[in-house]
């Protein structure tokens, strides 16, 4: 099995698997790989011949059970998701959309609408009737919701009825980003499977099993913060050279009088708004570290390792601190507005220029 970070995970999903709970909340940081352990344990439980690896029932991946799950036609499993989530084909999840169609509008029907974030009330109520029916083939029925927090008020309600009356060998597993955004009236009736994160050396091997060469780990995880599967996807594209150019570009704004126009220019066509606010947001973090570490004669943060970033942080001193909290809390304000709705560029641009003078 890859992904060794899920380890003990799996271990705690084997230790409850001698009394199953109805209902599971699998939960973590984004990258950690909570859907590639939600199906791995989903896989478990519609598999008749599992096999026992470092103490995880694992799937066979040969029975008929097995074989109709991977090709996406288990009658018995259920995914219920959100256009969004689907639409924005996070990779891993592609073999299984199929699952995720049964429970959304056709493609063809929605027409030129944009894909809805939530997880409706009717799709709850779809998997109730479904799960009502006996099982066709497994010794378990299993639905996936994901992300769990996208059902609004009315789907949460009526997944009470669900999690208050399991029917008989059902499984639910909620895969949740954001566990504050779900009703404890939901939390409370699951029993939750967390994903720790990895350490930085389990990361860096495991991107090097997966053809990333050091340098470039390194600049991934710069900007993962140790999400392996992040990292991976980062570490593949052009984002990391988006990224590099971004800590060149906000020193070469503290050198320049108020951020010339042109380099701000830069900046803001490095990527989509809503990208470019959580870049801006994770760096004057990481410059809040490095500057309260210098000032306490700590151990710097391992993004100073970073030779753009490390150029950066030279360029403040401790008297920077209140500034810094200011460019911070004045990104959160921004993260709160619709940046779809508002121009983003020219928000951005006013904070850039902020931030130049406030530093600069
Ligand atoms: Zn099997």
């Amino acid at each position: 099995m890859s992904y060794d970070w899920l380890a003990p995970s799996r271990a705690q999903f084997s230790r409850l698997s001698a009394q199953l709970p109805h209902a599971l909340l699998v939960t973590g940081e984004p990258g950690m790989g909570k859907h590639i352990l939600a199906m791995e344990m989903v896989a478990s439980l519609l598999c008749d011949e599992t096999q026992l690896n470092q103490g995880f029932r694992q799937a066979c991946g040969r029975c008929k059970n097995c074989i109709m799950f991977e090709s996406g036609n288990h009658p018995d499993f259920h995914y219920v998701s959100s256009e969004r989530h689907v639409d924005s084909g996070k990779s891993d999840e592609s073999a299984h959309l199929e699952y995720a169609e049964r429970y959304l509008e056709a493609f063809e029907k929605r027409g030129k609408r944009k894909p809805r974030k939530v997880i409706s009330v009717d799709q709850i109520r779809a998997l109730i009737d479904n799960f009502s029916l006996s099982n066709h083939s497994a010794s378990y029925k299993v639905a996936l919701i994901e992300p769990a927090e996208a059902m609004n008020i009315s789907a949460s309600n009526a997944l009470l009825k669900l999690l208050e009356e399991p029917s008989p060998d059902s499984i639910l597993m909620l895969v949740c980003n954001d566990t504050s955004r779900l009703p404890m009236t939901v939390r409370s009736r699951c029993i939750a499977l967390s994903i720790d994160a990895p350490t930085i050396t389990q990361v860096m091997s495991w991107l090097k099993s997966q053809g990333v060469n050091e340098s470039n780990a390194r600049k991934a995880l710069a900007i993962c913060g140790g999400s392996p599967l992040i990292a991976l996807a980062y570490s593949h594209s052009e984002e990391t050279v988006n990224f590099e150019t971004l800590l060149v570009t906000m020193a070469a704004i503290l050198n320049e009088d108020a951020g010339a126009i042109e380099s701000r220019e830069i900046l803001v066509k490095l990527g989509a708004p809503a990208v470019l606010l959580s870049w801006l947001q994770m760096v004057i973090n990481w410059l809040i570290n490095a500057v309260q570490c210098r000032a306490y004669q700590g151990e710097a943060p391992w993004q100073a390792y970073n030779r753009a970033f490390a150029k950066l942080s030279r360029k403040l001193k401790p008297a920077s601190l209140p500034a810094l909290f200011q460019l911070y809390d004045d990104l959160l304000l921004m993260k709160k507005q619709d940046v779809d709705v508002v121009n983003p560029a020219m928000l951005l641009d006013k904070w850039l220029i902020a931030f130049a003078q406030r530093l600069g």
